[in-house]
């Protein structure tokens, strides 16, 4: 396969993008000076290099957030700034599919807990939910923080907030029976009493929304509705 195609089919993968509009950004790309298109590849080098993965949330940062000035600068194991924010509520964990979703969550400030992105959703009949979302290592979180770690308070209760789509209520069924089982050992009837409460954010949200895109307003309701 020539370059041209190669690099129409790495944009026909971009969130949103379809074959027609991958066409027309190599189009663009053709035409623009030289400069301007090795400006473009030096940023793109440089988003990825200095891009760490929060080892709480998952969600991914920008290093220099925490000063670590150093183009390229990582720390393995560290912790974003929502995480290691200790006046943030330790004893409530949001649940989300994308950093995009997080984003959106943080804009409305309706929302003082921390998170966790499990990375994506799962299809309706996709038999292996673990390979679409982070659903093990939300497991493991949940089985950490749900116990008291230091004083630093327990895990008080789980919101599930995934769009409002088909994909993303499916998986919203996955993670909630996974919780589930976990919270209770075998028996899923039998979720102990001192175990967080799980809720899903509530209407104000209509079906088929997506929270990238919901205002926050809208966010602000559907976090007070919640059920
Ligand atoms: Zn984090």
């Amino acid at each position: 396969m020539d370059s041209l195609r190669r690099l129409e089919e790495i944009f026909a993968h971009f969130p949103g993008i379809g074959p027609r509009q991958a066409r027309r950004f190599v189009h663009y790309l053709q035409g623009r000076p030289t400069t301007q298109v090795a400006e473009l590849v030096r940023l793109i080098n440089e988003v990825k290099a200095d891009t760490t993965e929060c080892s709480r949330c998952h969600r991914y940062f920008i290093a220099n957030e925490l000063g670590l000035n150093e183009p390229g600068a990582k720390k393995s194991g560290t912790t974003c700034s929502i995480c290691a924010n200790t006046e943030r509520d330790q004893g409530t964990l949001m649940i989300v599919a994308r950093d995009s979703d997080l984003e959106s969550i943080e804009k409305s400030g309706a929302y003082k807990g921390l998170y966790f992105v499990l990375g994506g959703t799962v299809p309706i009949l996709d038999k292996e939910p673990e390979k679409k979302i982070r659903l093990k290592s939300l497991l493991e979180h949940i089985n950490k923080f749900s116990v008291a770690e230091n004083n630093t308070g327990t895990l008080k209760e789980i919101i599930l907030s995934l769009n409002t789509t088909p994909d993303g209520e499916h998986t919203t069924d996955i993670v909630k029976d996974a919780i589930k089982k976990i919270l209770a050992g075998d028996d899923i009837n039998t979720v102990n009493s001192e175990s967080p409460k799980m809720t899903i954010l509530g209407r104000g949200l209509s079906t088929g929304a997506e929270l990238e895109y919901a205002d926050s307003e809208t966010i602000k309701n559907a976090l007070g509705n919640r059920r």
